[in-house]
């Protein structure tokens, strides 16, 4: 009977994923944008909420193509039915160039090597495949260099097999608001790209921004956006708050495994970095930085137990992280316990648990690993 026996989880801690908050943040991007495309950065497993659901309801939404950083997701989407472009932002290995045109993934191309593989690899499929030209206009990541860029064209446009569908640039300071520097990549790219077309180099889709771009400034939107964080109910920052609402997507419960008495001056947890000052009632909560809880949450971070806000204390394990719910009344093990989400009138968002550990919302949401469940609702 070994075989019946599955990694699968049965724990009470799940993550539930809200498709229809996940639909009208989506729905209500593509509105605001009006006529460019919306591409859905779904990447990092969906920032979390799982790539296969989460892509699919994208492109039911109203999502022009999908955002992925590594091959693999790609893959996934196309074998799981998404016709719609699937765009990898990042940069790849020569390599990957066969899986790239076995599942006509839209690569970012910014170097010889790459263009070149693609190009064989096309050729050899009988295939013709859409590519988009990365400018690094100041983030300094990965990107042709502007100066170099006609160059590279002279070399690298007219490969058989490649269409070069698009140009595109990505932002180094536009979520801190630092539209002075943004304006100054935004000009270089618009400058670099009329250069190339006075050569004949065309590209016809232009791209620049992510979520910050996509709600602030309809000024640089041209054929296409690229929002990620936004779908999932996150303004990158909070001054957008006042443009666009949107709907936190996941939430993330649990259920209080025991609760107990323990007596004043007593050590509470590895290493003893929380010791009780009276009689308190500490509680159980299934989930530690094994599941993606960071360890820096360790008397730090908050949950809600029947409506209440309760501290964290003691050090967080790899499976179980330990609550004080001293006078909260009627209290006992399997009752829920909020960790992301909303109960009664509190509610704990991604970005409260961001500032605890002075971290972002991307890296909270993004770190919650596989083995917490996803439910769907
Ligand atoms: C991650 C990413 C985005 C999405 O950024 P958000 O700030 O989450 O909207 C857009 N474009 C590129 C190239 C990215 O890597």
């Amino acid at each position: 009977m070994l075989h019946s026996v599955s990694l699968e989880s049965h724990s009470p801690t799940v993550a539930e994923v809200d498709l229809t908050a996940f639909k009208e943040n989506t729905q209500k991007l593509k509105k605001h944008v009006e006529k460019s495309m919306l591409l859905a950065v779904v990447k990092t497993n969906a920032y979390g909420h799982g790539i296969i659901p989460i892509g699919h309801e994208a492109v039911n939404a109203g999502a022009d193509r999908l955002g992925v950083t590594t091959v693999e997701e790609g893959a996934m989407l196309r074998e799981s039915g998404i016709s719609a472009p699937i765009h990898i932002l990042s940069s790849v290995i020569p390599e990957q160039a066969v899986d790239i045109v076995s599942y006509r993934l839209t690569a970012s191309i910014s170097s010889r090597k790459l263009a070149r593989a693609i190009s064989e690899e096309a050729t050899k499929q009988g295939q013709h495949i859409p590519v988009h030209l990365k400018l690094d206009t100041g983030l300094h990541r990965f990107g042709v260099d502007p100066h170099d860029v006609v160059d590279f064209c002279n070399t690298c446009y007219h490969l058989q097999g490649l269409y070069w569908e698009g140009i595109y640039t990505h932002f180094s300071s536009a979520d801190e608001g630092d539209w002075q520097l943004t304006e100054q990549q935004y000009t270089l790219f618009m400058e670099t790209v009329i250069k190339l077309n006075k050569q004949g180099f065309n590209f016809p889709v232009r791209h620049v921004g992510g979520s910050t771009i996509t709600i602030e400034r309809k000024d640089m939107h041209l054929e296409m956006v690229r929002p990620g964080l936004a779908l999932f109910g996150y303004h990158p920052v909070q001054r957008q708050q006042g443009i666009i609402k949107l709907k936190p997507v996941m939430k993330i419960k649990s259920q209080l495994l025991h609760v107990r008495e323990i007596p004043a001056n007593t050590p509470v947890g590895y290493g003893g970095s929380y010791v009780t000052s009276t009689k308190e009632k500490i509680a159980i909560v299934p989930i530690g930085h094994g599941d993606g809880y960071q360890r820096l949450l360790s008397n730090k971070g908050e949950m809600l137990v029947k409506g209440k806000r309760v501290k964290i204390v003691g050090t967080i394990s790899l499976d179980q992280t330990l609550i004080n719910v001293t006078g909260i009344p009627d209290i006992s093990s399997g009752d829920e316990v909020i960790l992301l989400g909303r109960q009664g009138d509190e509610e704990i968002s991604a970005r409260d648990i961001a500032n605890w550990i002075h971290s972002v919302v991307d890296e909270v949401l993004a770190s919650l690993m596989e083995r917490v469940r996803r439910e769907y609702v």
